[in-house]
C-alpha cells in the first residue's frame, strides 16, 4: 500500500501554495482515502458518478467532492446533494439540468466549463470558439443557481512538452481573455495531472487532479 499522506506532502513541497491539490482517488478502496483524509487532505476528485455516490456515503462529510469526468444529463441528480465543484460541464444542456437540480433543493452548485484543447478525439468540452458564441449571446447570465468558478482542460497524452504547454498556455490566455465577462468568484484554471501537473502550473493553472503520483498506479 503507497503512504498517501507522505506522497501528498512531498507533491505539495513541490507546488506553489496558491495551487489547489485534487486527489483524483477513482478506483481506489476507502481505506486509502481515510489515510489522505487523516493527513488533512480534504479536495478528493472522481470521474465516475456511481463510485463518487457511494464514497461520500462511506466518508467524512466535511471532504469536497470534485466530480472531473464526463458527466451525462440524466446522472446529475444523484450528485447536486452534495457535490463541491463539477470540472467537467461541457454542454449548455447540462448546465440546464444543473439548475433545475439545483433549484429545487436550494443550493447554488459550482461549476468549471470544460475547454476541449488537445488532439484526442476521446476528450469533451467547450471549443474556444463555442464558448465565445455562448458568451456572445449571454447565454451563462441566466443560471441563478450555478457559480461559475472557472475552466478545466486536458493536455494531449504525449511525450512532447512543447506541445502539452502550447496547449495549457493556450486556455491559460483564454481564461483571462474571458473572465472580465463573470463575477469575480470566475477565479480557477484547473489543469495538469501527474504527467504534467508542472507544466500545467508554469503555464498559470492554479488547481491540479492528480491520481496516481499519490495512490499508486491503476
Ligand atoms: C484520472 C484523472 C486525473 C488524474 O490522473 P493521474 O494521471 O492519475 O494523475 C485527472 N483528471 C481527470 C479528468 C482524470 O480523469
Amino acid at each position: 500500500m503507497p503512504d498517501v499522506s507522505k506522497n501528498i506532502d512531498r507533491l505539495k513541497k513541490s507546488i506553489p501554495p496558491n495551487v489547489c491539490l485534487i486527489a483524483v482517488s477513482k478506483t481506489k478502496p476507502i481505506a486509502l482515502i481515510q489515510d489522505a483524509y487523516q493527513g488533512g487532505q480534504l479536495d478528493f476528485g472522481e470521474n465516475k458518478v456511481q463510485e463518487l455516490v457511494s464514497k461520500y456515503e462511506a466518508l467524512p462529510k466535511d471532504i469536497r467532492w470534485h466530480l472531473i469526468g464526463h458527466l451525462q444529463t440524466n446522472k446529475v441528480k444523484y450528485i447536486i446533494p452534495f457535490v463541491y465543484l463539477i470540472h467537467s460541464v461541457d454542454s449548455i444542456k447540462l448546465l440546464n439540468e444543473i439548475e433545475t437540480r439545483a433549484k429545487k433543493i436550494n443550493r447554488k452548485i459550482q461549476v468549471l466549463l470544460q475547454i476541449f484543447i488537445s488532439e484526442d478525439e476521446t476528450k469533451f468540452g467547450f471549443s474556444f470558439d463555442e464558448l465565445k458564441a455562448e458568451l456572445k449571446n449571454g447565454t451563462f447570465k441566466k443560471f441563478q443557481n450555478i457559480e461559475f468558478r472557472g475552466l478545466m482542460g486536458m493536455a494531449t497524452l504525449t511525450d512532447q512538452e512543447q506541445k502539452i504547454s502550447a496547449e495549457f498556455n493556450a486556455l491559460h490566455q483564454f481564461f483571462k481573455e474571458i473572465k472580465p465577462q463573470f463575477n469575480a468568484s470566475f477565479d480557477t484554471l484547473s489543469m495538469g495531472m501527474s504527467s504534467d501537473y508542472l507544466l500545467a502550473i508554469q503555464a498559470g493553472s492554479n488547481m491540479i487532479r492528480v491520481g496516481s503520483t499519490i495512490f499508486g498506479d491503476r
